[in-house]
């Protein structure tokens, strides 16, 4: 039998696949320094991780690290048929209908695993309203940032940004002419027109998100103990220095490596993934050869530039992995991949195991939209980028990742015109296998990403400090 845990954590995500996966990470950290963890998903997407793990067998496979989890789903406040991506209103309903659901689940005994009463918790920074339940229990409480450090110290230094006159107070970039900002001296330049809010068009919709985040990072830097991010510091040595208005820890990459090891786990996909198809192609494929294709889970694509990205890799000769999500680009008829890519030496995958993918000798680059967790697991696998970012945070990472670090390039120079041609593809994928300068810096960075991870590390010894702050007596 397993020794009593010696602590319990509750982990609530952000209801996004993106959030929910580095969260998950996060809770098989802890689960390996003795914790126990409950997991918090709302019902939509709990139903969802429970599928894709049962269709992988998952949840009939409960190891000693299975036995420390507990799943659990809240409503989220939203009805049945819903449209789930109105964030605006997801916020505001969730901030309503999810805190009287925690009470009893803080206060309870553990569910049936007798786990023992919740000792601590971590929330996302996009949840951190549920900081305040915590704190009234003296409970230690943690925030994580599921994107990139540079972007979470924008947002806590919104208020400087508009005394600035970098931005309105509503969001909106001020300066037409020069765009260009830095959060300090040292600190690399950034575009105001590419904030994590400006992305909808929808200037209403725009200036909600603004004010939702800034008051959700405001929240979580007041609320919580400590202030954590999925990077680490050879990545974003600058806005680590930032210690005002408050200090990001960085204990990234979260990815443990350990979990290959532990496939049948619960891990958090929303899709389950088909493992033996992509890697089993990939074995086939020349060392190095292979370009992976994958858009993360909300990007959506006009089915013009769907078609025209599958003709680009045929043309491009390179055999090709490539994710098609259900939904990323509206009704196409499943016939047309079938047809476009029949004499390909690609395949097409509904979901991919990514960590898998990026690890495999065979894959050479991967044309991303530049999610944040997608740019940090391309850097722990050495993999070259080819940027193509849509909305939010991604023009940001595209960047660091371009610009700063230089480990990959842009598919477009600048966004919005219009589809990208096969001729561009075909290009810019030559262009970034035959950059040696590319491999030798993405490859540097991996290293400094396996160094964090090590026992001696400065992101392990920040996951340390976590498990200590987390283990303390109750105040
Ligand atoms: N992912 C995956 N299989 C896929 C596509 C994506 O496992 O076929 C995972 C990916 O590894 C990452 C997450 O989904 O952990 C996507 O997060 P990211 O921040 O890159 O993008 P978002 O979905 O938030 O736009």
């Amino acid at each position: 039998h397993d020794a009593a845990p010696r602590a319990h954590a509750l982990i609530l995500p952000y209801p996004a696949q993106g959030h929910v996966i580095p969260l998950m990470e996060l809770a098989y950290c802890l689960i390996d320094r003795g914790f126990a963890v409950t997991f918090v998903n709302t019902e939509h997407n709990h139903r969802r991780v429970v599928a894709a793990a049962a269709g992988a067998g998952g949840v009939q496979a409960p190891g000693s690290r299975a036995r420390r989890l507990r799943l659990v789903a809240v409503a989220d406040g939203m009805g049945d048929g819903d449209d789930r991506d109105n964030l605006v209103r997801l916020n505001a309903v969730m901030e309503e209908a999810i805190p009287p659901q925690l009470e009893p689940i803080l206060d309870g005994a553990g569910g049936e695993g007798q786990l023992g009463k919740v000792t601590c918790v971590v929330v996302d920074v996009g949840m951190s309203w549920a900081l305040d339940a915590v704190k009234r229990r003296g409970l230690p409480g943690a925030a994580l940032w599921a994107a990139s450090a540079a972007v979470l110290a924008v947002l806590l230094g919104a208020q400087k940004l508009i005394r600035d006159g970098v931005i309105d107070d509503d969001g909106a970039p001020l300066k037409l002419e020069n765009n260009s900002f830095r959060l300090s001296e040292f600190t690399p330049p950034m575009d105001a027109t590419f904030l994590a809010w400006n992305f909808m068009g929808n200037r209403d919709a725009e200036r909600m998100v603004f004010h939702y985040l800034t008051s959700s990072a405001r929240a979580a830097a007041a609320k919580a103990d400590i202030l954590l991010c999925n990077s680490f510091v050879e990545l974003e040595p600058a806005i680590f220095t930032l210690k005002s208005p408050a200090t990001i820890l960085p204990i990234g990459p979260l990815r443990t490596g350990q979990r290959f090891a532990h496939q049948v786990e619960v891990v958090g996909h929303f899709w389950q993934t088909n493992d033996d198809t992509c890697l089993s192609f990939l074995d086939e494929q020349p060392y190095g050869s292979v370009v992976y294709v994958a858009f993360g889970s909300l990007t959506i694509m006009s089915p013009g530039q769907l078609k025209e990205l599958a003709l680009g890799l045929e043309a491009s000769g390179h055999p090709f992995l490539w994710v098609v999500r259900p939904g990323l680009a509206g009704n196409l008829p499943t016939s047309f991949l079938d047809a476009t890519m029949g004499q390909g030496k690609g395949i097409v995958v509904e979901w991919a195991p990514q960590e898998q993918v990026l690890a495999h000798p065979a894959v050479g680059c991967f044309v991303t939209h530049c999610g944040w967790n997608s740019t940090v697991e391309s850097i722990r696998n050495g993999v070259p980028m080819l940027c193509w970012p849509y909305f939010t945070d991604q023009f940001t990472n595209q960047i660091y990742i371009c610009d700063i670090w230089r480990i990959g390039l842009k598919m477009v120079q600048t966004c919005g015109e219009g589809i990208v041609t096969k001729e561009i593809m075909v290009e810019r994928l030559k262009e970034l296998l035959l950059d040696e300068g590319i491999k030798e810096r993405v490859q540097r960075l991996k290293e400094f990403a396996e160094t964090n991870m090590s026992e001696e590390g400065e992101s392990t010894r920040n996951l340390n400090a976590v498990v200590e702050l987390m283990t303390r007596p109750m105040s």
